[in-house]
């Protein structure tokens, strides 16, 4: 269900980059992701726009990259693939991931920005190279946060029997060393305001509190400080039922044998779609299975084009303002982005319409719809890292900022 939801969210990525993309497709008839222009400073990796300029948080100049939606293996991440499927090393269902495509020659520290011919003739090679935050799936069946420092990830399991586990990760979703780990303390602080202490377990292999049977959805904090110097870090789980590790289905003697493609250079047939937005860029992933409904995909999650007339846009944003809230009260953080960044499209669609307003409805319309910009800014941001409250504050900003906007643009008769 996941793998179907996420095709559909990058066919219709793939389809709104086409429309707004003009970049020319070399020589050879394949599709290369579009063009998009990154931040070289290490922690600016949500920085990505679609022209060239300076970055928004630190002024340095972008630089241009083509950045792709690839699949591989939740835990072995040198299986590249271009549709979903299972991972031919573990069976366990491949996850999508943003890495940063380019052509080389073998032997050469050539890194071409599109294919072309070698010095003897043969074609290029292209290659997929891993992108901090590029990974934001949870490993363990778990909720995936990513925290403050713009580092760390962790995942947060509620295991059977009632122990709350924590998996820590660094900027490219690889475990954390285990002495790395050994240095944290933290405590977990259920719903009734019991606190538990969280501790290295297997050597550091990670934290674990024993917090004992909780009524679901469960409902619990985590203060974490990654040094005994650093600051403590919040974040909130809700998990709708106890965590369950992906297992392999079935282990098949095919899937027992590694590919023998060579693991970072395999040529894909052709663009399985782009991370033009930041949204699928920083890939915070839809969806523990659990926390959207058993029955069908949450309509949250699906990303729509945005319709032609004011009135429409009026009524998909309302929508939207609603699934975000809806997965707020769940605790569902990291599917909010989806809702939001759609929302933020809306927005800026709605700003292309405001010449129509009257001088007094201008005046209104042009903050309110910077304001809700960057609220929806800051709800994905926010739902990355886990903290209610601020996702919270972020929340009541972009619902006084959609009230404006509704107040000014007319609605449907
Ligand atoms: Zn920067
Ligand atoms: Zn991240």
């Amino acid at each position: 269900m996941k793998a179907a939801l996420l095709f559909l969210s990058m066919a219709l990525a793939a389809a709104s980059a086409a429309q707004q993309q003009t970049v020319k497709p070399a020589a050879s008839n394949e599709q290369l992701p579009p063009i998009s222009y990154v931040c070289p400073m290490a922690g600016d990796e949500e920085v990505i726009e679609d022209k060239p300029g300076r970055c928004r948080k630190c002024g340095m100049e972008l630089k241009p990259i083509r950045l792709d939606s690839i699949w591989t293996c939740p835990v072995h991440a040198a299986v590249i693939k271009d549709k979903p499927g299972t991972c031919p090393l573990d069976g366990r269902e491949l996850v999508q991931v943003t890495m940063a495509v380019s052509w080389t020659c073998p032997n050469t520290t050539i890194d071409s920005m599109s294919p072309g011919r070698c010095s003897d003739g043969s074609p290029m090679v292209k290659k997929f190279k891993p992108r901090a935050h590029g990974n934001h799936n949870p490993q363990h069946g778990g909720l995936f946060f990513m925290a403050p420092d713009n580092w760390h990830h962790l995942e947060g399991t509620y295991r059977n029997g009632g122990v709350f586990r924590m998996y820590l990760y660094d900027d490219f979703t690889k475990p954390l060393a285990r002495d790395q780990v050994r240095q944290m303390t933290g405590r977990v602080i259920t719903k009734s305001g019991a606190s538990f202490p969280l501790v290295a377990v297997q050597n550091g292999r990670y934290l674990e509190a024993k917090i004992g049977k909780l009524p679901f959805p469960a409902e619990m904090a985590a203060k974490l400080k990654f040094k005994t110097i650093s600051p403590e870090h919040h974040f909130d789980f809700t998990f709708p039922e106890y965590s369950k590790e992906p297992v392999a289905p079935r282990l098949t003697d095919n899937a027992a044998t590694p590919s023998k493609q060579p693991p970072m250079a395999q040529s894909t047939p052709s663009n399985v779609g782009s991370a033009s937005s930041a949204s699928s860029a920083v890939a915070s992933m839809p969806a523990p299975a659990e926390a959207t409904s058993p029955t069908g995909i949450d309509p949250g999650l699906i990303p729509l084009p945005i319709p032609d007339t004011v009135p429409e846009m009026l009524a998909q944003l309302s929508q939207r303002t609603e699934q975000i809230r809806r997965f707020i009260d769940q605790g569902a953080f990291a599917n909010v982005y989806v809702p939001a960044f759609q929302a933020k499209d809306l927005a800026l669609a709605l700003d292309d319409r405001k010449k129509d307003l009257r001088p007094e409805h201008l005046k209104i319309a042009e903050p309110a719809i910077k304001r809700l910009v960057r609220s929806a800014w800051l709800l994905d941001a926010f739902g990355d890292m886990g903290n209610k409250q601020q996702i919270t504050e972020a929340y009541t900003q972009f619902a006084a900022a959609v009230k404006d906007v509704e107040s000014v643009f007319p609605g449907r008769r």
